[in-house]
Parts: structure tokens; sequence; C-alpha cells
């Protein structure tokens, strides 16, 4: 689930892994790792915490060119500096730094007792190494060992093993984490993302499910699980190198925020059709005659993503007039799901590598189903699952809840509303007003971030509460969802979204002085029925705080923040960016670690 760095080569492995793990950091961890091997053995160095705690325990200078290191998110046994990664197994023989879940851990771990193994932690990763270990006694070439130890798992991984009697020699495997090979000059790396490696080589190759990669300094061969050599070209990655900086800003989340303007201009880039008043993409592999035969779309997604699918299937149906509706991936793939072909799946992950996702993907493709991506990274797992889709460009997005991703998102939807609803009844005059409002967005974006310190205010008085409700109605209810969802994950406050239809129907039990209330109330048609519900909050004490465009609100509510309107398929995204400033100031507020909240990984490649 978290950061993974390999080195083999001439130079000094220990910087290499450190400056690999540094740029993994981003993807939030409870503790860090790395081994290096040396003479027969293992210089083992494991702390939780930040990487700098790491750091501060590490010698000077090790002479090491071979090691692996990990960033860990804990899934089994608490962050711990013994649970911490890489794993060392009893004998001393094999260690291992693992991203994933190893499911029938309890069952390999008795079974690996009786043959003499002890354990020194409480992770699954801990049972990979003595698994392997146990078949390097058979032949003592670590490829093959690795080989059948997987055979023998259920679950997911991304592994890098080294054994300490085959020195300069790194293996790698992959089921369902990634895994990316870099080769350099008389050097090779490793790692879960080419972020971590990018700054020492451009040549890659990602491995596939299924594959295993022998590593040393002059030589790469990739296998798969039935030790059929799969080698293939390296790819060359195009990624800025340089470690993305907070510049002048406090935090990731702020900077993220406050760059929306450019993001969306680079989703928009290129995308708008002025001469026929529509939207154009490069990717899909869709012609018109295949859209048009599609009857349903849905949206699949996990957390923001699945949230920007429900606002993003009401901005479809909205427009294109398509039956249109979102659900998490998770649950989607786990209920055996009927594909159909007339349906046009979209899968939503802003890494790209969610595997929850991923994997609804995959079952959607084995039987038989059209599966576009709407993806940030390029070159990601599901990205390259999926064959076609549509890039966000919004940039690399390193604090761990996402805020630009979501608003280009938001974007992504717009523009595939635009398109298909153009090849529908949407009229040239009414596309034509659809490109105005998208041209307009980064501007009126950079209005409301310029207006942060009246967010800052209001977020600074609802600081304390120890619970809110978010509300609002169709694309509204969505981003009462992401705002609630933003603000518990950043500031640990209780949220709650409601469709503000519903809260009559139970929670408004819950309303009072101690409760305040976030309202999206466009300027819709549905405005007088949120002023009744409002009404409602109020007469039992709720204090309430308001978005939207209507002078009315600001005498009903006891805040009240004005956002521009302009059309019904991008006054959603206006109207989340006060929220998102909201979620980050009151975490300010609150004294919480709001680029990298507890508990909480920016990618989440485990089930
Ligand atoms: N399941 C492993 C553990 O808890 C791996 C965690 C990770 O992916 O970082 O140690």
């Amino acid at each position: 689930m978290c950061g993974i760095v390999g080195y083999v080569g001439s130079r000094h492995a220990m910087p290499v892994l450190l400056e690999g793990l540094g740029r993994l950091e981003y993807r939030g961890y409870d503790s860090a790792g790395i081994a290096l091997q040396r003479k027969g053995k293992f210089d083992l160095f494991k702390k939780a915490g930040r990487l700098d705690v790491l750091r501060g325990t590490l010698p000077k200078r090790n002479a090491a060119t071979c090691g692996i290191g990990h960033t860990r998110w804990a899934t089994h046994g608490e962050p711990s500096d013994l649970n911490a990664h890489p794993h060392v197994e009893s004998s001393g023989a094999i260690t291992i730094v693992h991203n994933g879940i190893v499911e029938n851990a309890g069952a390999l771990r008795d079974f690996l007792r009786e043959r003499g193994h002890t354990f020194a932690s409480e992770t699954d990763t801990e049972v990979l190494a003595a698994l392997i270990a146990e078949e390097f006694l058979l032949d003592t070439d670590l490829t093959a060992s690795i080989r059948r130890a997987v055979s023998r798992v259920a679950g997911t991984y991304g592994i890098v093993v080294m054994h300490k009697d085959v020195p300069g020699l790194m293996v790698a495997a992959r089921n369902g984490s990634p895994v990316v090979v870099g080769i350099g000059e008389n050097e090779m790396f490793v790692a879960s993302d080419i972020a971590a490696i990018a700054p020492f080589t451009r040549q890659i190759i990602y491995l596939e499910d299924g594959e295993i990669a022998t590593l040393s300094a002059k030589h790469h061969e990739i296998q798969d699980f039935q030790a059929t050599i799969t080698n293939r070209p390296t790819s060359t990655i195009d990624v800025d190198t340089t470690l993305a900086s907070k510049g002048d800003h406090e935090h990731f989340t702020l900077k993220e925020i406050i760059e929306q303007p450019d993001a969306i201009r680079r989703t928009l880039s290129g995308r708008l059709d002025e001469r026929f008043k529509t939207a154009h993409f490069g990717g899909l592999n869709l012609d018109a005659k295949d859209l048009m035969a599609f009857k349903r779309i849905k949206i699949l997604g996990c957390g923001s993503a699945y949230i920007s699918g429900s606002i993003g299937a009401s901005m479809i149906e909205r427009l294109a007039r398509i039956p249109t509706d979102a659900e998490s991936a998770a649950e989607f793939r786990y209920r055996n799901p009927i594909i159909d072909p007339q349906t046009l799946y979209l899968a939503v992950s802003q890494s790209g590598e969610t595997y929850d996702t991923l994997t609804a993907v995959q079952e959607i493709q084995r039987k038989g189903g059209t599966v576009l991506g709407i993806v940030n990274v390029v070159g990601s797992s599901i990205a390259r699952q999926c064959g076609a889709g549509m890039y966000l460009h919004a940039g690399p997005e390193i604090a761990v809840v996402s805020t630009k991703t979501f608003a280009c998102t938001l974007c992504a939807f717009a523009l595939l509303a635009l398109y298909i609803g153009r090849m529908r009844d949407v009229s040239p005059a009414e596309g034509a007003e659809v490109i105005r409002a998208l041209n307009e967005l980064p501007q009126q974006i950079q209005n409301l971030v310029e207006r942060s310190d009246e967010f800052k205010q209001i977020a600074e008085k609802y600081a304390q509460y120890q619970r809110a409700y978010f509300i609002g109605r169709c694309e509204g209810f969505g981003l009462a969802r992401e705002g609630a969802l933003k603000l518990k994950e950043v500031s640990y406050i209780h949220a709650e979204a409601y469709p503000a239809s519903e809260l009559k129907h139970g929670p408004l039990a819950l309303i009072d002085e101690q409760t305040p209330t976030f309202a999206i109330v466009p300027d819709d048609d549905l405005l007088a029925k949120n002023l009744s519900t409002l009404a409602e909050i109020k007469t039992r004490k709720g204090p309430v705080v308001a978005m939207g465009q209507s002078e009315v609100l600001a005498t009903q509510v006891d805040d009240y923040i004005q956002v521009p309107g302009s059309h019904p398929l991008t006054d959603p995204i206006l109207l989340l960016i006060p929220l998102q400033f909201i979620a980050y100031y009151t975490a300010l507020a609150r004294g919480c670690d709001v680029d990298q909240p507890r508990n909480l990984a920016k990618s989440v490649t485990v089930e």
C-alpha cells in the first residue's frame, strides 16, 4: 500500500534509498526502514514515525551498494519499530519489503512455525520472508524460491527481496500492488511508484501482475509465474524529477487548492471544440457510433473519486439525458455485477492505482464490458488496464486528500456531458453556453481563491465544534458528501452528509446549538425547498453556514458565502472551493497535520 524502493549498482545504496523514500512520503505512511546488503549480512534500520526519525538513526555512511527501503501503511500490526519493514526472517537469510496484504498469513504462519521459524513482528509480511527462506532450502535460486513461495500466497503484494548469500541481487514480484523497474547504466532500481526512481533513470518497465523481476547491476530479467521470460522493451518516462515543492505555501493542501485555476486550464486544454460547440478527446478510442450505442453510463471510484462520480452522474444526466449513476468500485466488484454491453463504464482514480477500482475494471473487462479510465497519473495501472479514457493533467497532487484532482474530475465530467450531450439533444447554442462557462471557470475560481481570508474566518468560528452536518440536493448533495469527507479527513471532526430533503426524516433529531450545518444552496428551482430546510434547522437553534448565489440566504443563516453562479454544469465546481478552504483552515485551527492526516494514505492499493 505504501512505498517501496530498491537499488543495486555501484553507488552507495543508502542515499539512493532515502532519496526515493522521500519522494514517496506524500503517500502517507506510519513507519519507514531500509536494509543494506553488506558482506553476507544485512544492516537493518527501521523506525516508527516519519522518515526524519529513521534518518536520525542512520550512520553517516554505509558502503553497501545494494539495498531495499520501505514506508509502511500498517494493515497487520500496529505502527511500531518492530512491525516496520524491511523484515528479516528468523535465520537472518532473507529480507523483504512488501506492499499489500497476505490474506492467508495465519495458516502460513502456523505451517512455518512447525518448520521451526519464529516471528518477531505481527505483520503478514514477515510470513512471506519465512516462506521464501523455506523454499530457498530446496534450491538456491532466489527467483525460483519466490515463484514457489508466492504460489502459496493468497492476497496482494508488491515485494522486493534480497538474500544474504546472493550479493548484488534483488528480486521483485507483483500481484495487485504496483512495481516498476528502473534501468540505469550498470545499476538497477525498483519502486512502487516512478516518482521514487525518476531522479535516477527514465528507462522503466512496469511489472504486470504475475511477474517476477530478477535484478543485478548489469542485468534484468522478467519472468511470469510459470518461469517464461517476458522481457519487453523499456519505456521512457516523461516526468518532472524536481521534488514537488510547497513553494511559499505552508502546506501542499493549500498550494493544491490555490493552483486549481491552472490545473483546470490543463484539463480543458485542447478539449473544447468552439466550431461544433462540443468537446473532443484524444484517447477515448470510441467513435460517435460506438458512443450512441450506449444506453446507460456507470461511474465507479472510491472515496473522493466515488463522490466526484456521483456529481458527474448528475451532470451527465442533466445535460446529455442519458441514465447515469455512480457506485463505490469496491461494492461493485464484490456483488458479482451484471455487466451490460450497452452500458459505458467509467473508472475514476486520481492515482490510477486504487486496487478496488482496478479490480472493478478487470471484472468489467472479463465480462466483455467497455470501460474508460478517468485518471490523473499517466501510465498508472488503471490507465494501462483501461487502455482508453481521459487524463486529468492536474499535475502531481502531493497532499493525501484530493483537492485539485477532484475539481479536475468534475471538469472532465462536464466535458464528457457536453460531448455526449451534443451527440444527442443538446443544441449548438446550449453547447456554446457550456463552453462559455468552462472557459470562465479558471478566473472565477481564482476570484474565490483570493477570498480565502473570508473562508478562514468562518472555519475558525466553527473549528471547535465536535460534529457537523453537510446538506444539499442533487449535485449539491454530492458536494455535501465531499465537504463532509474533507472535513473528517483533515480535522477529525465527525461530519455527516445528508440530502437536504432527508433531514426531516431522522437526522433533524441531532440538530442543536452544538451542531452546525453547512448547506450547499445554489440558486436553482430547489431554492425554496432548501430555504424551508434551513428554517427547520434554525428553528431548532442549529447554526447554519450556507454557500450559494441567492442574496435571500444572507438574512436566513448565520454565515453566508456568496459564490458566483454560472451554469448548472460548472456551479458545483465553484461551490466546491469554499468547502475545501473550510476543511483546510479548520484542520489548521485544530492543529492537525493537514498534508498527511492520521491513518490515511494517498493511493489505496489494498482491498
Ligand atoms: N500488510 C503489510 C503490513 O502491515 C504491508 C503494509 C503496506 O502495504 O505498507 O506490514
